[in-house]
């Protein structure tokens, strides 16, 4: 057996109720074990001579047990264990806190060692519930080196994890082969895997710890780059694609109500450049919101459609779909091109009557929500699957409406703005174009941060615009993540909006809970400018076009990352008239603050994205497992980018030298191969 896939519970005091726990932290093997990166270190290896210690910090201290330990009861009934200690240089009592046990484990004479924080209590100072050991005992684990501590699980402490990894290693010792060969190493200056997973579990030296912790973040982000690499890769040599032929669209350019911008000519171009090539097309289309991504799409599927193929808009909204579809019938008309809405919540009827033309081609373009991708959907010829607003959708739903055809082309679309530096890792296995402009003649979307004092003037300026004839967007505040009661604070919104500030207005509302007819024809509503005012829940984040609404008012702005505010705020400004962007919150946090006030000064999605991964973390910015990909373990994606960089520098190499073919790297390959895998069955548990 390989020395790695030995289970945890053949290590020595592993018996089956412990290896259930560790079973629980993902670690069922010794490489599991071993690959469990610490969460910190303390340093317990230098011991301080009693006279040089200092109240609140953390010392050891190699000290004789003077005199037996006392019981004292204190005042409050607590009970204080007290033992006097001392070393050549001094005295200092020891104090524990309700913890009569300690007393049996402990004799006068008793050469110690304490590991504890050191207090002021009256004129002395006393060291506090300290971890002690014999000194005596051989090798410690817990006392008198640099100490690892873990993520842990309920039952299990760093004490016990300590104890089965330096079993591990001991068992592992100097036995593990590396997977990354020597001149491999050498070139990126990576530390050798037996020095790295003793150094990264009890590290000699800090210095020994870092080369340790370089090598394993290195090692993580490299396997998810070459995994998403070869995918990619695999793609290209993939020979069997659609080869679609050029069609002549001027006539159909020409009937649109507006010239593409130069940005999207360009990626119309990469897109058709990709759709006549013999290999599936496998491209992400980015650009912020508002950039005008829909008609790119509209004109691949044009092309499809023109040879003859059936093509498949994915999106994550029945109100996106809904719109999406008015926009194409309005923008094909004359055209001939056929195209069909599929939606979950249409009656069996309709949707039988739906997918009989689907799969008779009698259809050509079909929209549709995750229904499309549900097993009974047959489509006829299947050329081109689009997914708009990606980031809802993850790697696997990707793939699932891909397997509709046989190798059709891929492209998918979003708005959210990652940083340049993370598209590698998020859409690492596709092609990317980039719409880097807006459409001419946007007006920038004069955005402002106020507190609820000022709402009423706020609504004042409301009521002026939509006098104009303008419309408005009122997103309701964020309750807690209980749909009931986020339901109830909308109604309740919308109500007093209606009877008490806007009483001659019309005052719509649309929430998640709805069913999609009732969303729909409020849409439809708003869309006919009868709604003027629409509160709505976030479910109009994605997408939604009205260009006549011209106000969006956030309320309790500061619950919203800074991606999704920009999200809302884009559905204003789509159209000529000047749009404004009211962000409404009491908050005193600073960072909250800061967060809005910078809302009111970027316009810009890819500065806003990085702002907001720089003052919240990427835990909570990506950490929503929206992409698809598993959480990195030990590497950082934002603190990290030089490892980032050099570890996708070095898969190239190894794909474009051609090493990877050699002798010594195959069991880099194969164990690349294997890792990648259990990545990917991760990423389908998710
Ligand atoms: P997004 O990229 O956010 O999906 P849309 O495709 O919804 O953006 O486009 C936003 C608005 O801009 C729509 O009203 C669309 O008709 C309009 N638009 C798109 N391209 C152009 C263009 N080249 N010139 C003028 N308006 C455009
Ligand atoms: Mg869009």
């Amino acid at each position: 057996m390989i020395i790695q896939n030995i289970p945890i519970q053949s290590l020595k005091g592993i018996g089956p109720a412990k290896s259930k726990l560790f079973h629980k932290l993902g670690i069922k093997t010794v490489e599991n074990l071993l690959y469990h990166y610490p969460r910190g270190y303390k340093d317990k290896s230098i011991i301080t001579d009693i006279r040089d210690l200092l109240p609140e910090y953390l010392y050891t201290i190699r000290a004789t047990v003077d005199a037996k330990p006392l019981e004292i009861r204190s005042k409050k009934g607590v009970l204080v264990i007290k033992l006097a200690v001392s070393d050549e240089t001094g005295g200092i009592n020891i104090v524990w806190f309700n913890n009569r046990f300690i007393k049996n484990n402990i004799k006068q004479g008793d050469e110690l060692f304490f590991y504890g924080k050191v207090k002021q209590m009256g004129k002395d100072l006393v060291m506090e519930s300290p971890e002690f050991e014999k000194t005596a005992s051989s090798a410690s684990v817990n006392l008198l080196r640099i100490v690892p501590e873990y993520p842990l699980t309920e039952g299990l402490t760093h004490k016990d994890i300590r104890k089965a990894v330096f079993n591990a290693l001991e068992l592992t010792a100097g036995k593990l082969t590396d997977i990354f060969p020597e001149d491999f190493r050498k070139r990126y200056q990576l530390s050798e895997i037996n020095f790295c997973v003793n150094n990264l579990h009890f590290p000699e030296t800090m210095f020994n710890m870092k080369l340790a912790v370089k090598r394993f973040k290195f090692e993580e982000l490299f396997i998810l780059q070459s995994g998403l690499i070869h995918i990619k890769r695999m793609y290209s040599i993939e020979e069997h694609g659609i080869v679609f032929k050029e069609y002549d669209e001027r006539a159909f350019l020409h009937k649109l109500p507006f010239q593409l911008t130069n940005a999207q000519l360009k990626v119309v171009e990469e897109i058709f450049i990709d759709m006549e090539k013999n290999k599936p097309m496998n491209r992400l289309v980015q650009g912020d919101v508002g950039s005008g991504k829909t008609i790119v799409a509209l004109l691949a599927m044009y092309k499809c459609t023109r040879n003859g193929f059936q093509s498949l808009m994915m999106v994550p909204t029945e109100i996106l779909a809904e719109q999406h579809y008015l926009t194409f019938k309005c923008l094909l008309e004359g055209t001939g091109i056929r195209i069909e809405l599929l939606k979950g919540s249409m009656s069996a009827k309709e949707k039988n009557a739906v997918l009989q033309r689907v799969n008779n081609h009698e259809a050509d373009i079909i929209i549709g929500t995750h229904a499309l991708i549900q097993d009974k959907v047959e489509f006829a010829k299947v050329g081109l699957v689009i997914t708009d607003e990606q980031h809802r959708f993850g790697v696997r739903q990707r793939t699932a409406l891909s397997d509709k055809g046989s190798n059709p082309d891929i492209m998918v679309m979003t708005a959210t703005p990652i940083p340049r530096t993370l598209t590698l890792i998020f859409y690492g296995d596709l092609d990317v174009s980039l719409i880097d402009e807006l459409p001419p003649g946007r007006k920038k979307i004069e955005t402002y941060f106020i507190d609820s004092s000022k709402k009423e003037r706020f609504y004042d300026f409301v009521k002026k615009e939509l006098d104009q004839g303008r419309q408005a967007y009122f997103v309701c505040p964020l309750v807690e993540e209980s749909e009931k009661l986020e339901l109830n604070s909308a109604t309740k919104y919308r109500d007093e909006l209606q009877n008490k500030y806007f009483k001659g207005y019309n005052v719509g509302l649309l929430h998640g809970k709805m069913k999609a007819d009732e969303k729909n024809l409020i849409m439809e509503d708003m869309r006919q400018g009868k709604i003027h005012i629409l509160v709505a829940t976030t479910v109009i984040e994605v997408g939604v076009n009205i260009p006549n609404a011209t106000i969006m008012a956030i309320e309790n702005a500061d619950r919203f990352g800074l991606a999704q505010l920009h999200q809302l705020r884009g559905r204003v400004g789509r159209g000529e008239h000047q749009s404004y962007c009211i962000l409404v919150s009491d908050t005193d946090s600073k960072i909250a603050v800061e967060r809005l006030k910078y809302m009111t000064k970027s316009e810009n999605g890819f500065d806003i994205a990085e702002k907001d991964l720089e003052l919240r973390g990427a835990g909570e910015v990506l950490g929503q497992k929206q992409h698809g990909l598993p959480e990195l373990k030990i590497a950082d994606i934002l603190n990290d980018t030089a490892l980032l960089k050099l570890s996708r520098d070095a898969v190239e190499y190894l794909y474009d030298s051609g090493k990877l073919d050699e002798p010594e790297y195959q069991r880099m390959k194969k164990e690349l191969d294997a890792r990648f895998n259990r990545i990917l069955e991760e990423i389908a548990l998710n």
